[in-house]
This record gives structure tokens, sequence and C-alpha cells, in this order.
């Protein structure tokens, strides 16, 4: 804004020789779209009409000047990084294709002004350099006891992005972390985890009938889709700090056999539970200032070809970065061809 400010006294410095020195000649040299003629008075043809005219014709664009300024730095000074790592190949074809859903989604966030994105394959980064000066992390791969975030060094690193405020945003199988290596850490950094012997991983479809006012929902309509929604999560006591986006009644039989106890198929807790709504996504604002979100769908890759789908995570990412989100949300286009690029070589592997 000093840069700003500095420019705008040497316009009005200017101006204000020019008008001194010879009104008639003056011009403007920025073709600012405000027309100070017409939301000046009548020019009365003597000296003091014409400097009312124009000082308030200069005050005018000036201020146009000044704001479109302001809003070229601030743009840039909310330059946002953030950072998709993807997990290695696994399952079939079309399914868990962390590689061609992170592009996807790299590609729709760099046409966002002031966005940067970088994708890292395979799962952690070599170069922890990657994390430098990253506003959010997202991670969409494989999780459990291999998830690739758990050894304590990974932690830590994540555990210092988290301490600076950097967001965090987990997809799919990436929500499921060990109880005791990752879980605590997963509660307090993106506000829920898939718990073994908790929670489940059913494919349904989901109907999300209506959805929160919040910035991720922004110009995202109701909509229904099949996926393997992994559903009772793991969250705080109370949902303390958690705020739920999606949520649906799954349907009874995805809640595993009466008196089953699997550590993924079906538990007491959830079979319990049975006609009640479950949460899919859910965002949390950090005691540290920083913001994380879950989303549990993503199995398959079709899914973010699905606008509404794709759009509450672009949103997401953004708001786990700070950044502002339009009031439609992120505008995206996902072609059918540009939903066969960058697939795993899977073979018929399924
Ligand atoms: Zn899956």
């Amino acid at each position: 804004m000093q840069f700003a400010w500095h420019f705008f006294s040497a316009i009005g410095a200017r101006r204000l020789r020019r008008f001194h020195v010879a009104p008639h000649r003056r011009k403007f040299e920025c073709g600012i779209g405000v027309n100070a003629a017409l939301l000046s008075p009548p020019f009365e043809g003597n000296v003091y009409g014409l400097m009312i005219m124009n000082l308030r014709s200069f005050v005018l664009k000036s201020i146009a000047v000044l704001s479109l300024l302001s809003f070229a730095l601030t743009a840039v000074g909310a330059d946002k990084k953030i950072v998709l790592i993807a997990g290695r190949a696994s399952h079939g074809s079309g399914q868990h294709e962390f590689q061609a859903g992170c592009l996807l989604l790299k590609q729709c966030l760099d046409k966002l002004p002031g966005i940067k994105s970088t994708v890292h394959f395979n799962g952690w980064p070599q170069d922890e350099n990657v994390f430098d000066g990253a506003d959010a992390v997202f991670i969409y791969c494989d999780g459990g006891g291999g998830h690739p975030a758990i050894k304590p060094e990974r932690l830590k690193v994540l555990a210092d992005l988290m301490k600076k405020g950097v967001g965090l945003g987990c997809a799919h199988y990436a929500v499921e972390v060990p109880k005791d290596k990752g879980g605590p850490e997963w509660l307090a950094w993106i506000g829920g985890y898939f718990e073994m012997f908790w929670s489940v991983n059913p494919h349904w479809d989901a109907d999300f009938k209506s959805l929160p006012t919040h910035p991720i929902t922004r110009g995202v309509a109701p909509f229904k889709i099949n996926d393997e929604w992994y559903y009772h999560m793991r969250f705080p006591e109370g949902m303390k700090g958690v705020t739920p986006i999606l949520t649906a009644v799954p349907p009874d039989n995805t809640r595993g056999r009466q008196g089953a106890n699997s550590s993924h198929g079906g538990n007491p807790h959830v079979f319990a539970r049975k006609g009640m709504p479950e949460h899919v996504m859910w965002a949390t604002e950090r005691t540290d200032g920083g913001r994380g979100f879950g989303f549990t769908g993503g199995h398959f890759h079709r899914n973010w070809g699905d606008d509404n789908f794709r759009k509450l995570i672009l949103n997401a990412i953004l708001w786990t970065a700070k950044a502002e989100i339009p009031a439609n949300g992120v505008p995206s286009t996902v072609t059918p061809e540009e939903l066969k690029q960058n697939l795993d070589p899977k073979g018929d592997k399924k």
C-alpha cells in the first residue's frame, strides 16, 4: 500500500502542476472508466467552475487509479502456495487415481489469480523444501498404517507447518491414520479421522439434500453421487471446532451386520446409528489459527468430473490457504478427455 500511496501522490502532484500551468492542455494518461464530467456540475464559463470541475475529475480519477492499484497489490500480496501430495498407485484403474486427481485439481487451481500449486507424486516428497512458504497442504493418498505422513519425523514437519497456521486438507484414504500414530494429530489438524473399529468404508449413493452456509459450499448445489463415502469418523468431543460440510443418511445396510466388529466394515457404534445422518466432509478452524478439512470421497476418479464434487474440494483447498473464495465458488471445467489423462498405469488390475 505504501507503493500505491507514493504512486498516487506522484500522479496527484503532476496533475496539480498541469492544472496550474495549462489546464486546457490537461490530459489523463490513465484510461479509467469514470466519466467525471457526468458527475460534475455544468461548466459555467468561469475559472472557478473550471477549477472545481477539474479538481473533482482529478479526485475521482485518482480514486479509481488508487482502487485499481490497491486491487492489484492485494492480489499480488495474496499469492498463495498450495502443495498437493499424491500417493502411490493402488487399486484398479479409475480408482485411487491420486496422481491424475491432484493434476486435475492443480489445473483448476492454477487458473485462479494469485494461486500457485505444485504436485508431488508417490507420497511424501523426498525434498521437504517443497513445503517452504506453503499456505496449504492437500494430501490424497492411501492411508492407514502405510500413510506417508505418519512417520514421526514427517509428523514433525507437518506440526511445524501447522504452528505457522498452514492449512491441511485430506481426501479419501488420506483421512485414515492409526489411532496412536497420527490420530491425535489428524484430530487437531483437520478435525477428524477414520479410526478403525469406529468408522466404516462402504460404497453408497450419498444424497446431499442441503448444504450449510460456509465459504466451502459457495456455488455448490445439493447433489447425489456414488462413492466410497467413509463415515462415522472420529471427531472431537461434541464436534468442538468442527463444522460439518457434507452430511447424508447412509442406507442401513452399509452399517455392517448386527454384532459385527470389523476394522472397516461395521461395528456396534455404527450399527446403533441406523437411519441417522453421517458427516463425510468437515472443516475446522484450529486453535493455532490454521484451517483444516477432511473429505472421505474420492475413490472413483470419474467423480472429479462432477462440478459440485470438484468445486467443494477446490473451495476447501482455497479456504485452508486463507485465500478468498469467489461468491459462486471456484469456477472450473473438466472435460471427459481430461478425466482420462495422467491415470496411473494399472493394466486390468481390479
Ligand atoms: Zn477407496
